[in-house]
């Protein structure tokens, strides 16, 4: 393969995807040859148990516009993502799911936003067809509710569908962070944004690989990791309820000196108990999903291990951004 880098890079992370992958690569050629001759698809298997590698390697042996990335496990699909990335050279990375929910043909509209000059091109949904209520509902009440915390606003009704000028893939590959929203995160990176809407399509074969468990996991990365808000509430509801102990302590006081009437009150007492007690348990809780965030990313390990890759010049190269991004830190403390 020549060392040359493509127009456009296009990231497909697939978990368990067999059932719709050669259907994906397809249309999903058929879309790009109408934008750009000169274009790679870059495939991240993300621990896949299926047949999605091997049909991977089929796919990328047939076309030598194909690379494929292959981790050593499932890391999730943010993480995959963040593999592709890494892994992409294009002057711009689109990133798009690989069951087809995501139609290619809307890549010519993010493409030519770019060639407008936006460097962030995101892909509006005004249509979920296929999804459930409830996941509509529960999406809907996340984008708001996180857009009240967050820092930076968060366009609503986004994925991870999206176009990235390389400076902007740049700087995501400059954020070593492991808890990862990406949709936030090229919010965050500035620069020129611009939406195109799109009709987000039912799965084209396989079933979701986002079981509720993931799905709140990932809100819960996305509050966490974009504001510490939830901290701060937690320390007024303290001083409230510290000032409300203080009068109730008075209040126990002056009934049990200056009056006989102190054996009632029970249940002032009991219900005083319960709520402090509630409340203590709720912010312990927010505190460790600070803590133990903190704790994983003290840790530095790699953000994900690459068993395998298809198509480049340098298969053996195992990539870790991380050690990357630390070796640069050391280097400027040490040069200071
Ligand atoms: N995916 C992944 N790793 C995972 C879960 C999902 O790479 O651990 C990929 C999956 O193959 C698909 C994309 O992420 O390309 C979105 O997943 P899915 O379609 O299952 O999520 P949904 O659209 O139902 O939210
Ligand atoms: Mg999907």
């Amino acid at each position: 393969m020549s060392n040359t880098t493509p127009e456009l890079s296009v990231v497909v992370p697939c978990y368990n995807e067999q059932e719709v992958i050669r259907l994906t690569h397809e249309r999903l050629c058929a879309a790009l040859r109408k934008i750009t001759r000169d274009f790679e698809i870059l495939y991240v298997d993300d621990g896949s148990r299926d047949a999605t590698a091997r049909m991977l390697a089929d796919i990328h042996h047939a076309d030598e516009s194909v690379r494929v990335v292959r981790l050593s496990r499932n890391f999730g699909h943010q993480i995959a993502v963040s593999a592709g990335l890494d892994s992409a050279s294009g002057d711009a990375v689109v990133v798009i799911d690989a069951d087809l929910q995501d139609p290619p043909e809307t890549i010519a509209a993010l493409v030519a936003k770019w060639r407008e000059g936006y460097d962030v091109v995101y892909a509006q949904r005004t249509e979920r067809a296929g999804e459930s209520h409830f996941k509509r509902w529960t999406a809907s009440a996340f984008y708001r509710f996180i857009n009240r915390l967050s820092e930076v606003p968060i366009p609503l009704d986004t994925g991870d569908f999206r176009l990235m000028d390389r400076r902007v893939v740049a700087a995501m590959k400059a954020m070593p962070e492991r808890h990862r929203l990406l949709r936030a995160m090229t919010s965050w990176v500035g620069f020129r944004q611009a939406s195109v809407p799109y009709e987000r399509a039912e799965r084209a074969a396989g079933e979701t690989k986002y079981p509720l468990r993931k799905m709140f996991a990932l809100a819960m990365d996305g509050i966490t990791s974009f504001s510490v808000i939830p901290l701060r509430l937690v320390t007024f509801a303290g001083l409230i309820f510290s000032g409300l102990s203080v009068a109730a302590i008075g209040y126990a006081l002056v009934l049990r000196l200056l009056t006989d009437n102190w054996v009632p009150g029970w249940t002032l007492s009991f219900i005083a108990t319960m709520l402090i007690a509630g409340l203590n348990f709720l912010f312990l809780g927010v505190m460790g999903e600070y803590i133990g965030r903190i704790y994983s990313e003290v840790k530095a390990r790699p953000m994900f291990l690459v068993m395998e890759r298809l198509g480049f010049d340098n298969p053996e190269a195992s990539r870790n951004p991380v050690a990357d991004q630390l070796a640069v830190i050391a280097e400027r403390v040490n040069a200071a």
